[in-house]
């Protein structure tokens, strides 16, 4: 097939006539729960371009929620998952085995923070990688209790909507949920009440509290943060907080679990976001851009906490599917081999300087953040620092409209986040920024 030509390009309204007709369609078989936010149906992909049934090209600021970071059909990830289903789709790893598995294992072992002796567990979603943490660091630690954050987003399944910070649309109706677990703060710094730059120290204090005198210490398995937190807003912890979480952790003899799904594998400009700030996490779940968009998730960390599990206690019939880990080794290679922690930190130096010219005393943008390719602009009432999610709404409808695929997160649903796949080209960003930025302007 010829490469999607890389120009945005609209031939009909957003969305077009048979996007229209197929979401009528959508809407008469599928369970309303199922929300979009594009109502747009897809005919290619890959690059940073959208090709949809209507013959639009959409720039890609979403690379479905981080997981196309290497484009959603690169040549070589192609290939090597043709090839694999030629030889079998599946075998279940866990009644006959195949070596794809064992490989990506190893390189997950390879590219994760820190020199210590590492195994690694396959899953299917990021959710399921998420869960696994916490049976694996329940059994090693012999203890039940689990610290989530504020504004934290780890899955939707029982165990993770009970860690999962925000109520609508994540938990609303679906409790009772897992017990044993506590939040403590998120150290935010555009809003931590002290000032940002207390939210390190007073955070970190607040944990400390809740987790001696509240739960004890003795009754706490793992600590379970996200190194950026993704739903919840692209927010960036400040400088120290991880790394004296960390230091808590150990020195309790609590598993620290840094959820890397949303931010691993280059997506900030560093291969894993713990990297930025030096921390050392003892157990790491991926999945999102592990394998370029086929379902793989991983736990890895530690060799002797990993293996506290016995065996049989670990697995899925999915779990590590092999087409999957195909899609991962070809990934992981292009990602290396392409330099796209280097391109990450290339897109921040394009993307950030654009967004922060909209920053201003009388200004609906209160902050522009993030790291790398992962970057955001939280909106609130001029002058003030309340949550605007009308303003994100509208700049994300204007950018829909004009054929930028742009996605809203955030605990108050007032932040614009930028996505793209980090294989987009420079003139492509360069087209996205002036759509964001006419529509910021125009939502002002
Ligand atoms: C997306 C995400 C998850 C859940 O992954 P699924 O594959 O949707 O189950 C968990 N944690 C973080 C940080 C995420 O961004």
């Amino acid at each position: 097939m010829d490469p999607i030509e890389q120009r945005r390009l609209l031939r009909t309204e957003i969305p077009g006539p048979r996007s229209v007709a197929l979401q009528a369609e959508r809407t008469q078989h599928l369970a309303a729960g199922l929300g979009v936010t594009l109502p747009v149906f897809v005919d290619r992909a890959d690059g940073g371009v959208i090709l949809d049934v209507d013959g639009n090209q959409l720039i890609d600021l979403a690379s479905g929620i981080a997981v196309t970071s290497v484009g959603a059909a690169h040549p070589e990830v192609s290939r090597r998952v043709a090839e694999q289903v030629e030889r079998f789709t599946h075998t279940c790893f866990l009644v006959t085995e195949y070596d794809g598995f064992v490989q990506v294992a190893a390189a997950l072992n390879r590219l994760t923070p820190g020199d210590h002796e590492k195994r690694t567990a396959l899953f299917t979603t990021g959710a399921e990688a998420v869960e696994n943490a916490v049976k694996i660091a329940r059994t090693y630690t012999g203890r039940p209790a689990v610290v989530v954050l504020g504004h934290a987003y780890h899955g939707r399944t029982n165990l993770t909507m009970a860690m999962t910070a925000k109520n609508v649309p994540y938990k609303q109706g679906f409790g009772p949920f897992a017990p044993e677990v506590y939040r403590v703060p998120s150290p935010y710094p555009y809003r931590w009440p002290g000032g940002a730059e207390a939210a390190a120290e007073e955070a970190f204090a607040q944990l400390a509290e809740i987790v001696t005198t509240q739960i004890g210490a003795g009754n706490v398995a793992a600590i379970v943060a996200e190194p950026i937190q993704g739903e919840g807003g692209f927010i960036v912890p400040p400088p120290g907080y991880l790394a004296k979480v960390a230091a808590f952790a150990r020195e309790h003899g609590i598993v620290f679990v840094a959820d890397e799904i949303q931010t691993g594998f280059a997506r900030t400009g560093a291969m894993f976001a713990c990297e930025h700030e030096g921390v050392v996490p003892d157990l790491v779940t991926t999945a999102k851009a592990l394998a370029a968009g086929m379902p793989l998730s991983a736990v890895t960390g530690r060799a002797e906490i990993m293996d506290a599990v016995a065996p049989g206690g670990l697995g899925g019939t999915y779990a590590g599917n092999p087409v999957a880990c195909a899609a991962a080794l070809a990934a992981l290679e292009v990602i290396e081999s392409e330099g796209l922690v280097e391109r990450a930190r290339q897109i921040e130096a394009l993307a950030r300087p654009r967004l922060e010219t909209l920053l201003g005393a009388d200004s609906v943008v209160g902050e522009v953040r993030g790291r790398g390719a992962m970057l955001a602009m939280e909106f609130v009432r001029p002058g003030t620092t309340d949550p605007a999610p009308e303003v994100a709404k509208a700049v994300a409808a204007q950018c829909h409209r004009e054929g930028v695929v742009a996605l809203v997160c955030g605990t108050f649903g007032n932040v614009i986040r930028l996505l793209p796949p980090l294989v987009i080209s420079d003139e492509l960003l360069d087209d996205a920024l002036g759509v964001i930025e006419r529509a910021v302007k125009e939502a002002s």
